[in-house]
Parts: C-alpha cells; structure tokens; sequence
C-alpha cells in the first residue's frame, strides 16, 4: 500500500451531483461506496467536507451579511455533509464517526486528534466537519490543518475546481 493513512477532501458540491445544489443520495452512496472499497483494503481514511452545495460565506446570498455569521452559517453546512457521509458508511456496514471544530453537544463529537487518531488506528474513518473553526478560512484549509494533525501520508483533494497542481 503507498499510502497507510489518507486525509480525504471532499469538495460539498461533490455531494450534489449534477445539479450541484443539496445533497444527491445517488452521488453519496457512490462516493461512500469508493470510501469503503479502499477501508477494506486496510487504508484508514479521514476525511473534510466542505459546505459549498448548501451555502458559502462569499456567495451573492450573504454578501449584505456579516462575514462573521455568513461564515458560522458555511461551517454549520459542512455539518449537515458530514452527517449526510456518516449515515451513508454506517449504512454499509462501516463504523464512520464525525468531529466538528466546533461543540455541537448530541449531533456529533468535539474534535480531537488523539482520539480521531485511535478512531482511525481501528480502521473507522472520521469525518471531520466545521472547518477550521474559523471564520475567512476555508476547508481546503482545514483539511490541510487535518492532515497534519492526524499524521497522515497524503492529502487527496476531490475537485471539479480548477487550480495550481504543483
Ligand atoms: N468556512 C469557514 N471557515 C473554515 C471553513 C469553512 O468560515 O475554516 C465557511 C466559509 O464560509 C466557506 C464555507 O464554510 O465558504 C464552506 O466551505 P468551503 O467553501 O471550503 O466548501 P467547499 O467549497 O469545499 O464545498
């Protein structure tokens, strides 16, 4: 295996599909369906969703907003995502937890590394939600943020955006 342990990030609007608004179950169920196939191989997977398919602190909705909360309500999405992946891993069998940033007593677990690291150690992957925690970031941020925090070997970025690759 080249890699042991990959950070995964996942883009909101690859959960979209087509329409690349809200969440496609078709689109989730494949993507999960990838994410399994490469935890049954032994790879131990984290992985950071964005919330760009539900709503984004620079878009034309919140530009009469403060940022502040613009960008509270954008991690908030990222939430929604993570659940939306968790609930799809568990469906298959697969012990997914998530950890936000932020505390959000009874829908999911506070951020920890030592204990995303153990999660991961046992092969259940984390998804990790609510970005860095903080506004005027984004969650290509955090994932790189992720990454080093639970050691990972590679950051993988899912993407219909082009970039800068090297
Ligand atoms: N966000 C933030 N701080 C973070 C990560 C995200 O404020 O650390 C907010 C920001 O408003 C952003 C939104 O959450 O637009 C959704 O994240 P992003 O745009 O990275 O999602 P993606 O494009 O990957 O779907």
């Amino acid at each position: 295996m080249k890699f042991k342990r990959v950070l995964l990030k996942l883009s909101g609007e690859a959960l979209a599909g087509h329409s690349g608004f809200g969440l496609s179950p078709l689109e989730i169920d494949r993507i999960c369906n990838e994410i399994k196939d490469v935890i049954d191989i032994g790879v131990e997977v984290g992985i950071v969703v964005g919330g760009g398919n539900i709503f984004r602190g620079i878009s034309d909705v919140a530009k009469e907003m403060s940022r502040t909360v613009a960008d509270d309500m954008g991690m908030l999405a990222t939430v929604i995502n993570g659940l939306a992946l968790k609930d799809s891993l568990r469906r298959k069998g697969i012990n997914a937890h998530v950890m936000s940033a932020t505390r959000i007593d009874k829908v999911c677990d506070l951020f920890s590394s030592e204990i995303a690291k153990n999660y991961l150690a046992s092969k259940e992957p984390v998804v990790f939600v609510g970005g860095t925690g903080n506004p005027y970031f984004t969650t290509d941020t955090a994932a790189a943020l992720r990454a080093l925090e639970i050691d990972a070997d590679v950051l993988l970025k899912a993407t219909k955006v082009d970039g800068v690759y090297d």
